[in-house]
């Protein structure tokens, strides 16, 4: 399996505080991985350095073969643009743009231009094609996620990194965005790495990594939510080494 993003040892501190401690792992192509862990465990972290959104202190990631731990800050921007696609638990949507235009937004910014039938696409699939010329605030959390998902996708990225993108969402609606995501991987072909609290949103990905204390201490192919369960309230328990 190639790999769309690899870190190798990858250490993140923040002052005295490693919040990423010696990471060394791979995101395969095309697959739909799942991050858990306690609260603080490096997970938010783990996804920036991964994202190129935040520099590690040391070591390295590669983002479909590049380096960016070497590029300039302007050089990773636009590697980003093309090759990344993020979504945040707060959707992160410009409030006095419509959603179209927040759509299109990072494309524009990037100086691409939109491929018209490829946002038809995501729009129809997601199922907001009568919300585009709303605001933000007119649409439901649900409707905001997936508007969010599309930004993410428009440029097709190589990946897509999404920071708890249900933590906002009441139970059903959270269903219908992981089965958005999910298929997104099965159907397209798209690689998806999620960080999620919740067992049961996780137990929808292929391989779920757990971390504690900025370390990912295990990987599980396909696990049961009752066992991501008990993992995670060991792990809660357990006093921090
Ligand atoms: P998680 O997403 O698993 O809850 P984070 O990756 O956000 O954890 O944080 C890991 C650790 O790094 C935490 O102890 C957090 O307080 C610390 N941390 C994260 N971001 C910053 C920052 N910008 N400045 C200082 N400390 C940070
Ligand atoms: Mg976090």
């Amino acid at each position: 399996m190639s790999a769309v993003v690899t870190l190798e040892r990858v250490t993140r501190r923040y002052g005295e505080l490693t919040a990423l401690d010696d990471v060394t792992l791979s995101f395969p192509r095309g697959r739909f991985v799942a991050v858990m862990g306690p609260s603080g465990s490096g997970k938010s972290t783990l996804l920036n350095c991964a994202a190129a959104l935040d520099p590690p202190t040391s070591g390295s990631v590669a983002i479909g073969g590049v380096d960016v731990t070497r590029l300039s800050e302007a050089r990773r921007t636009e590697l980003r643009g093309k090759h990344v696609g993020f979504v945040f638990q707060s959707y992160n949507l410009l409030p006095v743009l419509s959603v179209e235009d927040n759509i299109t937004l990072p494309l524009r910014l990037a100086g691409v231009r939109p491929d018209r039938a490829w946002l038809a696409e995501l729009v129809d699939r997601v199922g907001i094609g009568d919300r585009l010329r709303h605001r933000p605030a007119e649409l439901s959390g649900g409707q905001r996620q997936r508007a969010a998902i599309v930004r993410a996708l428009a440029a097709r990225p190589d990946v897509v990194f999404a920071d708890e993108p249900t933590g906002a969402l009441d139970l059903r609606t959270a269903s219908a965005v992981l089965d958005l995501l999910r298929d997104l991987v099965e159907d397209l072909g798209q690689t998806v790495v999620m960080v999620t609290h919740d067992p049961v949103a996780a137990s929808r990905a292929h391989d779920t990594l757990v971390m504690a204390d900025g370390r990912v201490v295990d990987v599980l192919a396909s696990p049961r939510p009752e066992e991501l369960a008990v993992r995670l309230t060991r792990l809660a328990m357990e006093p921090a080494a």
